[in-house]
């Protein structure tokens, strides 16, 4: 049944849930009343919020964060029986941040830089980073790589990916037969975790935001995220690599809306990090399949050989 919500209280819920989304949350559930009842669910899609109902037993809606379960489901799986979408585009008008009124991308990533500012936003700014290591390369690349966070030495000079995964992935771009120069590279969080540990969740929620405008502004045709971390955040969704890889996904920046009314989002491609591949080597192979299965759909010739 449609419904008609008034004009205050949808202000207030399309606050709520930006708000939500910024955090990485997007889907919302009434709390159930009995083994199997009816669940309310509040989400975004695109530029729509959508209520919708749906009967459903106790164990099949999860309220637990994406890595308590390798099987969830993504995100918008979840959105289901009869959605009533509310007339007006107001996510739209909450979404505008302030690089969207500008068209030059060099200076719209340089204005999300100046508001990322000297961080102190999670607890990875007073846990002995160096400096913010916010993103390389071309601001209009069609292909962007994803990582999970700077380590030691892109700590220390203030770039995503110079260590030796850098170097490999350099390699991994090459093989591809295009230059690191061409494309955009970035991490899930830009400051170093210590001791290499793998960010907490809600450090890559904090921080996701940021490369979510990134993306907005370089809106890339394809986003290959390195790793599982990676992999989860932006999807929004917990499943093993070996689920997660050997397909595209469908992907527009949570929260976010492009300047560039053509650009609706792009692919998304997951594939080991290289620093994963430095300790498992067998798995260069697969990880060059994800990379002509990537090549493929942005109309590259494969080389004949690949990373070594
Ligand atoms: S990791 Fe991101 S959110 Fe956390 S302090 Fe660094 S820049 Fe800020």
């Amino acid at each position: 049944m449609p419904r008609t919500l008034d004009p205050e209280l949808r202000r207030a819920l399309a606050a709520r849930i930006r708000y939500y989304n910024e955090l990485g949350i997007y889907d919302f559930y009434r709390q159930p009343l009995s083994d199997c009842t009816e669940a309310v669910l509040i989400s975004v899609d695109e530029d729509e919020i959508i209520v919708s109902t749906n009967i459903v037993s106790t164990s099949s809606v999860s309220t637990n964060q994406p890595e308590s379960g390798e099987q969830m489901s993504p995100r918008k799986s979840a959105a289901v029986a009869v959605p009533v979408v509310v007339e007006e585009n107001i996510f739209e008008a909450i979404a505008l941040k302030p690089e969207q009124s500008v068209s030059d991308p060099v200076k719209a990533l340089r204005i999300i830089r100046e508001d990322l500012g000297d961080c102190m936003r999670c607890v990875l700014h007073k846990q002995g980073r160096k400096q913010i290591v916010f993103g390389v390369g071309n601001p209009t690349a069609e292909l962007m790589f994803v990582g999970e966070g700077p380590g030691a030495d892109e700590d220390a000079q203030g770039e995503p990916f110079v260590g030796r995964a850098g170097q490999l992935l350099n390699n991994m771009i090459k093989a591809m037969g295009i230059e690191r120069e061409q494309v955009y590279i970035a991490n899930i969080v830009k400051c170093r975790p210590p001791g290499n540990r793998t960010p907490e969740r809600d450090e890559c929620a904090t921080c996701s935001p940021f490369l979510m405008r990134q993306i907005a502004v370089v809106k890339p045709k394809v986003i290959v995220a390195l790793g599982a971390v990676a992999a989860k955040t932006l999807l929004a969704m917990s499943a093993s690599m070996m689920q997660l890889r050997g397909r595209f996904y469908d992907f527009r920046p949570a929260g976010i809306r492009s300047n560039d009314p053509d650009w609706d989002g792009c692919k998304l491609a997951v594939t080991y990090h290289p620093a994963f591949l430095l300790r498992d080597p067998r798995q260069k192979g697969e990880a060059w399949k994800d990379l002509q299965m990537v090549m493929k759909e942005l109309g590259m010739k494969a080389p004949a050989k690949g990373a070594e």
